[in-house]
């Protein structure tokens, strides 16, 4: 068997979002192309209503990082965010964790933007008994009233966050243990264990 051969990352079933049935078949591949890096490959194929969708993205490959950076004010939340398509947001004060998903795209936006996507989110997704606390703690962070902790980890690398003060940035590196439980750590891992055969 070729090193460089397709590994599947994942094949699940989900909702489509198409008809709504659970049909939708999610097939996550990694493909090391020579000379170029990894790609990751997304295909989603629903069995009910015909709905197909490919999506693409070249995964260059760097240190595994974890991002943290402290928000203290209205301020800070202008600070860019560049997430990769296989990046983990985590804002542990407002619960706040969130996987790439399947269609996920990478994305350039501010620590402010992005709350405020969230906010859309839960509003769409969630029941107002629900979402009420949630709602509430993303708006007092948006007008500066909670301090919280804006963490980026990313298995590939590739994502960035951009302060005027670069001291107040916080980088860590990603072990082992991060690396299984973080969405795509188990690709980084398939990796290695590839290089060290
Ligand atoms: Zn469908």
């Amino acid at each position: 068997m070729s090193n460089n051969g397709p590994k599947i990352l994942e094949s699940v079933i989900e909702v489509c979002p198409y008809c709504g049935k659970h049909s939708l078949r999610v097939t996550e591949t990694l493909h090391n192309v020579p000379n170029f890096g990894p790609l990751l490959i997304i295909v989603l194929k629903c069995s009910n209503c015909g709905y197909k969708h490919t999506s693409i993205s070249h995964v260059e490959q760097h240190n595994p990082v974890r991002i943290k950076f402290r928000v203290e004010g209205i301020y800070d939340l202008n600070a860019k965010v560049i997430r990769s398509p296989t990046a983990t947001v985590r804002i542990p004060e407002l619960g706040i964790v969130i996987e790439p998903g399947p269609s996920s795209q990478g994305e350039i936006t501010t620590i402010e933007g992005y709350l405020l996507r969230i906010l859309d989110i839960v509003e769409s997704l969630f029941e107002k008994p629900k979402r009420e606390n949630i709602v509430k703690n993303i708006k007092r962070a948006l007008s500066g009233e909670i301090p919280f902790t804006f963490i980026l980890e990313d298995p590939f690398g590739n994502s960035a966050l951009m302060v005027e003060e670069r001291s107040s940035l916080i980088k860590e590196s990603l072990d082992i243990e991060d690396l299984k439980r973080l969405k795509y750590g188990d690709a980084i891992l398939e990796m290695r264990r590839r290089r060290d055969v």
